[in-house]
């Protein structure tokens, strides 16, 4: 069990001081994109952070663990600041129950906060994820092209969306294949797998869109 999700906010650093209106910013972008954390916070995680920062902005005080501070806070089950008590997204109770954090921050236009986070014991379905976070796309499937699959939500209404063959999600179904949910593809051509996202959103007249595993 795990959350992998790109934010479409520009990261913000601590400096010092605490920032509740940004907290509450990643918690509320978390829960619109992946849904709550309905389990007990993970007590033994491992977290990886990838902060795409514009360039004027990439050097002069945007310090890795600056930026990541904030975002553990609105990861945590509670922040205490001021006298009262914060509820955050809750997959980890605080900061100090993480055992791995990797911090990334790279130059990128729009900015973004992207978030992977998994129990620790479960790093070896991850490590893929991880290295591609590190090392790029070439280090995970050197000369293997990247086909895109295309995933139908039959239960929930949130329309179907294009994702990478690599995406963990996809993988983690292919485990455990549920009839509720419907994959299409492998598709070789990104422009193949938009065609039948399309194709399935007029169906259900939704939007099609795209996982944040395709672009990145
Ligand atoms: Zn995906």
């Amino acid at each position: 069990m795990a959350i992998s999700v790109t934010l479409p906010i520009s990261p913000k650093t601590f400096g010092g001081y605490d920032d509740p209106i940004f907290r509450e910013r990643v918690k509320g972008s978390i829960l619109r994109e992946v849904g709550p954390w309905s389990r007990k916070p993970l007590l033994n995680a491992s977290i990886i952070l990838k902060f795409g920062l514009s360039g004027n902005r990439f050097r002069d005080g945007n310090d890795l663990d600056n930026l990541a501070k904030l975002v553990l806070d609105a990861l945590s089950l509670e922040v205490k600041s001021k006298g009262t008590t914060w509820r955050g997204y809750g997959i980890i109770r605080n900061d100090s129950d993480v055992l791995d954090l990797v911090l990334i921050k790279r130059v990128a236009q729009p900015e973004y906060i992207k978030i992977l986070v998994y129990p620790r014991e479960e790093e070896e379905e991850f490590r893929g994820a991880i290295l591609k976070e590190l090392f790029g796309e070439r280090s995970t499937k050197t000369g293997i092209q990247k086909k895109y699959v295309v995933f139908e939500d039959l239960y929930k209404a949130t329309g179907p969306k294009v994702h990478s063959a690599d995406c963990l999600y996809y993988k983690r179904w292919l485990k455990n294949p549920t009839t509720t949910t419907t994959w299409h593809g492998p598709f070789d051509a990104l422009e193949e797998a938009r065609r039948i996202c399309e194709r399935l959103s007029i169906k259900g007249k939704w939007k099609c869109s795209e996982h944040s595993c395709v672009g990145r």
